[in-house]
């Protein structure tokens, strides 16, 4: 798991680094450290890629710079949403995302994706921790549902029982009151 100082250092060094891509709002990586590298080369090709080809504007049609529009993990793969660009960055950006699909989110190792859980994409140590967490969630919505069904059962037999006494309470005494009303004493 990244900490918000490993993933504040990032993302001002990307920003810094890139600031024509992200010049407009992206809403942050949202993908854990292991794919920050990868995001971080790609940056960096379609940057760099982008000002040699529009160095020689006047011989060739200008290439659009790229704008980052999103960063996100979808279904256990990086999406990388951007405008701008040609079709040498379109494949640049599905070269990362197929390389994504190999790599372990949580530290960038050869990884798959499936699992108990979610679907994500890890390396076996990460998919080991992933689904012991996965397991231990299980227990602990087991226990609070057992809890929950027990802490019912508590205020629900006690309102039965007090039900049970003021309902053969209320007839006894309607019994009492008709038997005093028919014979008067
Ligand atoms: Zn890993």
């Amino acid at each position: 798991m990244r900490t918000e100082e490993q993933y504040d250092v990032f993302a001002k060094r990307m920003e810094a680094k890139y600031p024509k891509m992200f010049a407009k709002p992206y809403g942050g990586f949202a993908v854990e450290q292991g794919w920050w590298p990868i995001i971080e080369s790609l940056c960096g090709q379609i940057q760099s890629y982008t000002d040699w080809w529009n160095k020689n504007r006047e011989l060739r049609p200008v290439v659009e710079q790229v704008v980052v529009t999103q960063i996100k993990e979808k279904f256990g793969g990086l999406c990388f949403y951007y405008d701008g660009g040609d079709d040498k960055i379109h494949g640049m950006v599905r070269m990362a995302e197929a390389w994504a699909d190999h790599s372990c989110e949580e530290c960038g190792a050869p990884g798959t994706s499936g699992g108990k859980g979610w679907i994500k994409n890890l390396c076996p140590t990460h998919r080991a921790e992933e689904d012991a967490r996965y397991e231990e969630r299980g227990v602990m919505v087991a226990a609070v549902f057992l809890l929950v069904i027990y802490g019912g059962m508590c205020v629900i037999v006690p309102m039965i029982g007090l039900g049970l006494f003021v309902g053969i309470g209320t007839i006894l005494a309607i019994a009492r009151i008709v038997h005093y009303s028919e014979h008067g004493n």
